[in-house]
């Protein structure tokens, strides 16, 4: 689904509702912006606790390895902990 497109035709509809449907056309401009846009802000940048190598980490993601120096590497809290693997 485009949700420009589909948001759009939403918002022109509920903009000819008089104060109701305007206040929900701005909402659902809101959440189309939200949606469209909103999802690439939370992409991080961190270090690598071992070789301080910026990496980009996808906050969906708990663990992941150091292309550079192969360490284990757990995402909690927006900080990046090394992993020790025994
Ligand atoms: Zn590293």
């Amino acid at each position: 689904m485009n949700w420009i497109i589909f948001g759009t035709i939403g918002a022109v509809l509920m903009a000819m509702i008089p104060v109701i449907g305007w206040l929900m056309a701005v909402g659902l401009v809101g959440m189309v912006l939200w949606k469209t846009f909103g999802f690439r802000e939370t992409q991080l940048i961190g270090s690598c606790p071992a070789c301080t190598k910026s990496l980009p980490i996808d906050p969906k993601t708990d663990v992941l390895a150091c292309p550079v120096c192969q360490s284990c590497i757990a995402v909690q809290d927006d900080r990046l902990v090394i992993v020790k693997i025994d």
